[in-house]
């Protein structure tokens, strides 16, 4: 099965407008035209339509960092999935940093895919264990648990170019921003046994073998390729090396190789 990998490019809460255009101004030669991989950069609410003007016409992606599963209404401070589809085709969805700083359970998560799938973004939905369920070896019960709640009756069909519009990052949260990455091999073992297992129960083999499955935790340009040589990791969710123009090149040259 030979997945197109995906590389996304997380930037949290860092850049100014005029620092986002500034980064992807120098993102787009290198991102440009490369094939064999697909590119997504996420900035923040407030410089979404500055670097979607500067993407147009690219080949290079736009997401969003979250939003809220309503599609209008009396939320304030609220981001909804109608209004990030005006500029974005991607939106990351239960990062790590939501569920620990900001209480979202799996139901929110489940909502907040069900809402994307519904305004046609595609998802990158994130999965991950703490250092202490890592430590206690309860790293499978848990990532096992956030799939099959995140898509808890979730249905999707293939659409024309049969990729499935959903893409799943594991992250262990320990090696997330900590220079502590997973081993490529561990990475890929959880992916291997749990998560695309768990598609596979939830979907069937056929449509699991289709999902992107990416490794995100402290991925830069030197260890990069080291995780998309494994067999089921299809790329990487970058969020402190996104935010250099070299390195995010150099991943998604790694990835493209
Ligand atoms: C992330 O924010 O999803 C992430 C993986 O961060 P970092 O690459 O900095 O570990």
């Amino acid at each position: 099965m030979t997945r197109i990998p995906l590389v996304a490019g997380n930037w949290k809460m860092h850049m100014s407008v005029a620092d986002a255009r500034h980064l992807v101004s120098e993102m787009v030669p290198g991102l440009q035209s490369k094939i064999g991989v697909d590119k997504v950069i996420c900035p923040p609410f407030t410089a979404l339509l500055a670097v979607a003007s500067l993407l147009e016409g690219s080949d290079i992606h736009l997401g969003a960092q979250n939003m809220y599963w309503e599609a209008a209404g009396a939320y304030t401070g609220e981001v909804s999935p109608k209004m990030i589809s005006e500029f974005c085709e991607y939106v990351i969805l239960g990062h790590s940093e939501r569920r620990a700083y900001f209480n979202e359970t799996d139901q929110d998560v489940n909502r907040k895919v069900q809402a994307a799938f519904d305004h046609g973004l595609t998802p990158i939905m994130c999965v991950g264990e703490t250092l202490e369920d890592y430590e206690s070896n309860r790293t499978y019960d848990v990532v096992f648990r956030q799939v099959n709640l995140g898509l808890n009756g979730i249905e999707f069909e293939l659409g024309e170019s049969n990729v499935p519009n959903l893409v799943i990052a594991y992250e262990p949260i320990w090696a997330i921003g900590t220079g502590r990455a997973a081993t490529p091999q561990d990475a890929n073992r959880v992916i291997a046994e749990v998560v695309r297992s768990a598609l596979a129960e939830l979907y069937g083999d056929n449509i699991a073998q289709k999902i992107r499955v990416l490794y995100g935790g402290s991925v830069n340009g030197e260890n990069a390729k080291d995780f998309f040589v494994q067999s089921e990791i299809d790329g990487a969710l970058v969020g402190g090396a996104s935010l250099k123009a070299t390195e995010f090149i150099q991943i998604t040259n790694a990835a493209a190789a």
